[in-house]
């Protein structure tokens, strides 16, 4: 049987409905249990203003896997785990209780009907933005977050 390499791969956090940090913790432990996954790192948690969204203020994180599943696969996983926490979508942008996307998979660049990566839109979020480059430094770079910094993000609580 052959084994695939492990990837890091880099997961958006975010829910407005519902209990939005409990979801958050719960989500993260959730994918700490997939098989060969071990998750590398999580930022604090954010609140954030709803950006392109309704509804009231977001809760968002970002997480590192180090995970030995495709990409498809993941984006598989993340869905189901979205359904889990009953995600609905009523309408485009509506309130939710969890959104995650998978915002880089390693170095690898994919453009198919269903997934795209790096996700196409995290460089204009600064929920994104600021807490991947707590957890990722060298992947943001001070003019990203330059141009994003008219967005209100501020802490909310820590992760540990
Ligand atoms: P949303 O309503 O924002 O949660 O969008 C989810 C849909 O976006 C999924 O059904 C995916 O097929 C698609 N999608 C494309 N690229 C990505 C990505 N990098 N991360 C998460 N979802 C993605």
């Amino acid at each position: 049987m052959s084994t695939r390499p492990p990837v890091t791969a880099y997961i958006g956090l975010g829910a407005n409905l519902g209990q939005a940090a409990q979801t958050l913790r719960w989500a993260v432990a959730q994918m700490a249990q997939w098989p060969g996954v071990q998750v590398q790192a999580v930022s604090d948690l954010y609140r954030t203003a709803p950006f392109e969204a309704q509804g009231p203020d977001f809760v968002n994180a970002v997480a590192a896997l180090h995970t030995p599943q495709t990409a498809p696969d993941l984006l598989q996983n993340l869905l189901a785990l979205e359904l889990q926490a009953g995600r609905e979508r009523p309408y485009r942008n509506a309130p939710r209780t969890l959104d995650l996307d998978l915002l880089l998979y390693g170095h690898a660049s994919i453009s198919s009907p269903h997934l795209t990566v790096p996700h196409p839109r995290m460089h204009e979020r600064a929920f994104v933005l600021v807490p991947l480059a707590q957890i990722a430094p060298a992947l943001v770079t001070p003019d990203a977050l330059r141009d994003v910094k008219n967005q209100a993000v501020s802490k909310l609580e820590s992760w540990g």
